[in-house]
């Protein structure tokens, strides 16, 4: 096994993979900024490195600090959590050829998959299924995108193939705004991600947002979680996800894992990964790949019973997964709150100190978070600041656990989205479950 790791993260998720490696004897370095001292996982690991300055490009971004860390302190591997470098392809290459381990995929793996038209092309190749679309960036043949748009059937979608969170994309409802939108879609691209290439595809007016979860190792085993239901958004943030996704169909399940699978092997993926696909009139559409641990892991964990964190430190000190297609059975759901320091209603965030926690707590509750009564929200990062889980037997069951908890939860000296969760489990439509992504901002009046 592994014998010591750096955690290049912060928050919660430093945290949680500060006790997956505490759990496997393995030792951690907590890389921080110096407003981090007093993070959680960095009062309990085993040592502590001070990274750079608060502003994440001189911390948490900083990958010549980050690998100075593991050299210092003898370190064998680096876990970037999610966010700042874990979908950095450079990072994992420097890491590598620096002679550590990246505890996540290949460079090559996170590459392809970054750009969204050689993602959409392998997964092509894979028989998982895509949006109708261009297949391939967009030329400069202004009768030809007419056509093809037409051919498709409007509303179509421009989007930049290096784009990401939820920018470089252009909705094009008519045929009269087209080659505008394309154009302006390539400049913009071309100046935000230094890439102007821009492909089409059909819009999907009302989807819900539906994921994979896989694992894979160096060995090409690779298996499927199950799905993941994360349609509660507001601009694109993810505010609550579930596992299973409510109606869908063991048969629906099975026909995607496999050829989620069937691409990990194809592209030589290994550890753990996301496959997102847009879900609307029972058709799953492929939308991209997170080459990474996700935020929403646990509602996954839960109902699978994988710790999806052991799994990826097997994976990088070379060990199979300890688990084959045929052991994984779901039980019961899962839901996921994001806790945000954040005013529940104007949404701005509210950093500060917590002068009281409380977590909640019985049967089926987990709560990911690093914050403790006297911890200081700094104003530098993601608001997010942990998770509440509730597992039950059954989605109403866990609709239950989780009401509970949001009523014995308490946080106090800080703002946070706590009455906006308590608010949307009262709503009939997320009762009822399967809500699309444009529910939550509706709801709110804000679209
Ligand atoms: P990003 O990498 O920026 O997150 P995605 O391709 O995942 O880009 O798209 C982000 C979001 O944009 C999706 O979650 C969805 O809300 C919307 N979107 C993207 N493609 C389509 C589409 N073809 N139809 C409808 N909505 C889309």
């Amino acid at each position: 096994m592994l014998d010591k790791i750096v955690i290049a993260n912060r928050g919660e998720i430093a945290l949680r993979i500060q006790r997956a490696c505490r759990e496997m004897g393995i030792k951690t370095v907590a890389v921080h900024s110096t407003a981090d001292n007093n993070l959680k996982h960095v009062l309990l690991a085993d040592e502590t490195v001070c990274i750079g300055p608060p502003a994440s490009v001189e911390s948490y971004l900083n990958m010549p600090a980050i690998i100075s860390a593991a050299e210092v302190t003898d370190a064998v591997a680096i876990h970037p959590g999610y966010g700042f470098l874990s979908e950095n392809a450079d990072f994992a290459e420097r890491v590598e050829s620096s002679g550590f381990t990246f505890i996540g995929p290949p460079a090559s793996a996170i590459r392809l998959m970054g750009d969204k038209v050689s993602a959409i092309q392998a997964m092509k190749a894979a028989g998982v299924p895509c949006v109708p679309g261009s297949d391939g960036p967009l030329g400069d043949d202004v009768d030809e995108n007419l056509k093809m748009a037409r051919d498709i059937g409007y509303p179509i979608i421009i989007k930049a193939s290096g784009g990401g969170g939820g920018r470089g994309m252009r909705v094009v409802h008519a045929e009269a705004s087209l080659t505008n939108a394309i154009t302006v879609t390539k400049s913009e691209a071309g100046a935000a991600f230094d890439n102007d290439i821009v492909y089409m595809e059909k819009f999907l007016e009302e989807p819900r947002h539906v994921e994979f979860q896989v694992l894979a190792d160096n060995h090409g085993n690779a298996v499927y979680l199950g799905e993941r239901d994360c349609s509660m958004q507001r601009r694109h943030q993810k505010v609550i996800e579930e596992a299973p996704a409510p109606g869908i169909t063991e048969k629906q399940r099975k026909r995607i894992g496999e050829r989620c699978v069937k691409a990990c092997q194809e592209i030589g993926y290994r550890s753990a990964g996301t496959f997102e696909f847009l879900f609307q009139d029972d058709e799953f559409y492929f939308i991209e790949m997170n080459t990474r641990l996700q935020v929403e892991h646990p509602v996954t964990e839960m109902i699978t019973g994988v710790d999806i964190v052991r799994e990826q430190l097997r994976v990088a000190a070379g060990e199979t997964l300890s688990i084959k297609q045929d052991d994984i059975k779901i039980l019961g759901h899962a839901i996921e709150c994001r806790i945000n320091a954040e005013d529940p209603k104007t949404f701005m965030p509210s950093p500060g100190l917590i002068s009281l926690w409380h977590a909640p707590g019985g049967p089926g509750v987990r709560v990911d978070s690093h914050i403790y009564s006297g911890y200081k929200v700094p104003p530098y990062y993601d608001s997010m600041i942990g998770k509440l889980i509730a597992h039950g037997g059954d989605r109403d069951a866990a609709i239950a656990r989780m009401k509970n908890a949001l009523a014995e939860i308490v946080i106090e000296g800080i703002r946070t989205n706590i009455p906006l969760h308590q608010e949307i489990f009262q709503h009939a439509a997320f009762q009822a479950g399967g809500t699309d992504i444009h529910y939550l901002e509706k709801r709110l009046g804000l679209v």
